[in-house]
């Protein structure tokens, strides 16, 4: 019997687990391969609706599904906690104490925003970067008054395209309400353009100013003081605000430090190829858990996981999974509230924003309520 375990049921683990369900139904059901999908949570949670949570465009409902229902009726699926992952005796531990062995691992455990790292953030800003977060910044944005926005970027963080769209678009909401004259948006990045791909921070360095968004670059948040409403940046400058919106740097899950796989930001050491664990023969990584300089998005997950489930599914078959991911990304971005714009590349070719269009915006939208076919590994 092989044992296949995906640590994470998010957008990775789960597209990996279906592809392979599908892959290996006849091992499956002859009972030499079983699949197991381990995940803390019942729901399976559709992080990009958070975005449109802020401005009251989705409610939680939109961006919830049991796991079970989207998981192959072949996958296995265990609710709860993993501890620790001992690799010496190819086993996850979970927190009530269960074990569970593996042949392959596939480690899909994503990443997580960490407001705790900087001082008076998580006191004085807010975020759209939780299901919580949204929710609380769509009230704050109901509440607003007018007054300067300002939306401060970390690194690293999932969807690099996010902050970005929050921006466009909240310029746009401030508009639809009549806020416009009595406010400005400020966007603030720590490097020194306004985005870490750079034809997306040269396309963002035009639309900005024909917007009226002023920007800030080489701004590394390094307090904030909620009661006197700044931040102050490593560089020594510091903001007034009045609506603080901020996308706190990420780190990987705590597991993975536990379990002495990752770095110092429990980022796991991946090949940019083979998606292996670098030094591991029979744990593969994808998604936000890598350590690897592209996008944490969930359609880097996507491509990844055709990746990872060929390649696992052909060594079961015996073969030697000799697929190679090239890096492909594909990320829209909303320009507004009714416009977008999207991106793609790979690891041999940069991205090239396109022209701005409804069309694209209502493919973004109707992409929304197709993710769950993609999570199922149809799409
Ligand atoms: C506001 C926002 C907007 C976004 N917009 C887009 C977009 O437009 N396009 C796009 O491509 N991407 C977008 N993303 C990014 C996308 O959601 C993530 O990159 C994607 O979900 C990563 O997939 P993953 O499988 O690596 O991790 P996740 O989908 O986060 O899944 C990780 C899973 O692992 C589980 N887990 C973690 N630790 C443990 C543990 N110890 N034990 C058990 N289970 C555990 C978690 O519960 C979770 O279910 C957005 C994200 C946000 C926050």
């Amino acid at each position: 019997m092989t044992r296949i375990v995906l640590l994470g049921g998010g957008a990775g683990g789960s597209m990996v687990s279906n592809q392979l369900a599908r892959q290996l139904k006849p091992e499956i059901l002859h009972g030499d391969v079983e699949i197991t999908v381990i995940n803390e949570s019942d729901q399976h949670v559709y992080q990009p609706y958070f975005l449109y949570m802020a401005f009251d465009q989705a409610v939680p409902a939109d961006a919830h599904r049991p796991e079970r229902s989207v998981l192959n009726r072949q996958v296995k699926l265990i609710v709860g906690h993993a501890e620790r992952i001992d690799r010496s005796a190819n086993k996850v531990l979970m927190g009530d104490g269960q074990e569970v062995p593996y042949d392959y691992l596939v480690i899909a455990t994503g990443s997580v925003p960490d407001p705790d790292s900087i001082p008076g953030l998580s006191e004085g800003g807010q975020t759209f970067y939780t299901e919580a977060g949204a929710l609380k910044l769509r009230d704050a944005l109901r509440d607003f008054q007018g007054g300067r926005i300002v939306v401060t970027v970390g690194v690293p963080h999932k969807c690099p395209v996010a902050p970005l769209e929050f921006t466009l678009m909240v310029h746009d909401w401030l508009k639809a309400h009549d806020l416009g004259d009595k406010s400005e948006v400020v966007y603030t990045y720590p490097i020194g353009r306004l985005h870490s791909l750079e034809p997306v921070a040269e396309w963002a360095n035009q639309v900005f100013p024909q917007r009226g968004i002023q920007s800030q670059t080489f701004f590394n948040v390094e307090t904030v003081d909620p009661h006197q409403k700044t931040l102050t940046s490593l560089e020594g400058e510091t903001l007034a605000y009045d609506l603080l919106v901020a996308i706190p740097p990420h780190k990987g899950q705590d597991l993975i430090g536990r379990s002495e796989l990752g770095d110092a930001g429990n980022w796991v050491p991946t090949d940019r190829h083979t998606l292996q664990m670098q030094g591991a023969d029979n744990i593969y990584v994808l998604g936000d858990a890598t350590n690897l300089p592209i996008s944490k998005a969930g359609s880097t997950a996507h491509f990844e996981a055709d990746v990872v489930a060929a390649n696992i599914s052909n060594r079961v078959h015996g073969g030697n999974g000799s697929l190679r991911y090239d890096g492909k990304v594909f990320c829209f971005i909303e320009t507004g509230n009714d416009q977008a714009t999207y991106i793609k590349f790979d690891y041999q070719h940069p991205p090239q924003p396109q022209a701005p269009s409804e069309l694209i915006h209502l493919y973004k939208l109707a992409f929304n309520k197709m993710y769950w076919l993609s999570a199922a590994g149809i799409l």
